[in-house]
């Protein structure tokens, strides 16, 4: 299945490396897959750099060897780009570089990528994405002729499409354009049974198949500073998840959001290990404990709220802060909203109106975004 295992020594890695792992331990092996028909050979981990703040974690990812960085032109108000531009010029030709454009009209989505190349450092991206699509109508022939004109001027080598919601209607009709190279997806262990064919007709046709949001939200059942954190990290729920996502033989690579150099090692660690039966108990358990949490941006609930607001926007914001621990990012994102709808709160209705098929508990997700971010 994997073209090529290596394995490379701490001893070449740099000193952060050495200080967090014993000098004792065998490095993972390297695992990399072929990317559809593009021919771009990635690593199966690769790295999400969306909510990453620290370049050093994206440097040191590449000295170890992980040889895919995704990245977008709206992540972090555009600040994401110039710091993955900065951590990898050096060594910009080694490495799959993607970015996203969610700009609708051709001109504005090529000014945006002259923008993301300036911010990136480099001439040219690997794949540049139509970023977060959910209807299939929205892979308009804007801007594939967007992409197109891209392709022709040497700005990127490949075309994708990303999906965080309405897998169904995108998957298919990236496949039917017959234009896009790559599908970047959600997919974890929440999904399986609808997305899996899906996922093998792409495979069929020639896509490279990336996953993201492998994490499913990234809630911890214990935080890091709980007295039982280490207890729970050996138990290895995060990694788990990985694991689920790359057991699939059509997924190429995933990438996990990395914040931190503790998470680029456990995640580094999966290219090594299969999916296991004792992965299966823990995400058996995982499962029950985010049921509630976990919305999966289905977007069902849109326009729902008789009070208007945007659920599936402030289910975003409250994961950020509580799955992925960047409450910063997650007021910001809140106090954009309009201040009528800052003023609601969840507390005054007696029951909520709004019935989630994913079985997301909205009102206490709802009064805990208010409680945290208004
Ligand atoms: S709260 Fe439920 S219905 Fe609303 S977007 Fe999330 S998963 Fe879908
Ligand atoms: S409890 Fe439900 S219906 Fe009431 S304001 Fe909140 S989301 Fe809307």
């Amino acid at each position: 299945m994997f073209d090529n295992a290596s394995r490379r020594s701490f001893l070449a890695a740099p000193l952060a490396l050495q200080v967090i792992s014993t000098p004792s331990q065998a490095a993972p092996a390297i695992k990399t897959k072929v990317l559809g028909k593009t021919g771009l050979k990635v690593t199966t981990v690769g790295f999400g750099t969306m909510i990453t703040s620290d370049a050093s974690v994206i440097e040191r990812a590449a000295d170890m060897g992980v040889t895919y960085f995704d990245t977008a032109r709206g992540y972090q108000s555009g600040n994401c780009e110039r710091m993955v531009g900065a951590a990898l010029k050096s060594r910009r030709k080694q490495l799959v570089l993607s970015t996203k454009s969610n700009k609708e009209d051709k001109e504005a989505a090529l000014q945006e990528l002259e923008t993301s190349l300036k911010e990136l450092q480099t001439d040219y991206v690997d794949i540049w994405y139509i970023h977060a699509k959910s209807k299939a109508e929205q892979i308009t022939e804007g801007r594939l002729e967007a992409q197109r004109i891209a392709k022709q001027k040497g700005m990127i080598r490949f075309s994708g499409v990303s999906t965080h919601a309405g897998f169904e209607e995108v998957i298919p009709a990236a496949i039917k354009s017959g234009a896009i190279d790559v599908i970047l997806s959600s997919y974890n262990f929440t999904m399986g049974a609808t997305i899996d064919p899906l996922l093998a007709d792409a495979k069929k046709a020639g896509l490279g198949i990336v996953a993201m949001k492998v994490m499913a939200g990234g809630f911890r059942r214990v935080k890091p500073g709980d007295p039982n954190y280490a207890k729970f990290k050996q138990e290895g729920v995060f990694p788990a998840m990985l694991r689920w996502s790359m057991r699939n033989p059509n997924i190429d690579t995933t990438i996990p959001s990395i914040t931190d150099h503790d998470q680029l090692d456990e995640n580094f660690a999966c290219m090594d290990k299969g999916f296991s039966p004792g992965d299966a108990t823990l995400l058996a358990v995982q499962r029950d404990f985010i049921t509630p949490l976990y919305c999966r941006a289905c977007g069902k609930c849109s326009g729902v709220c008789p009070k208007g607001l945007p659920i599936p926007d402030m289910m975003r914001y409250v994961m950020y802060a509580e799955g992925y621990g960047q409450f910063g990012m997650a007021r910001e994102q809140f106090q954009m909203l309009p201040a009528e709808v800052r003023e609601v709160s969840c507390k005054d209705c007696s029951t909520c109106a709004v019935r989630c098929p994913n079985h997301v508990n909205v009102m206490a997700r709802m009064s805990r975004a208010q409680e945290l971010l208004a």
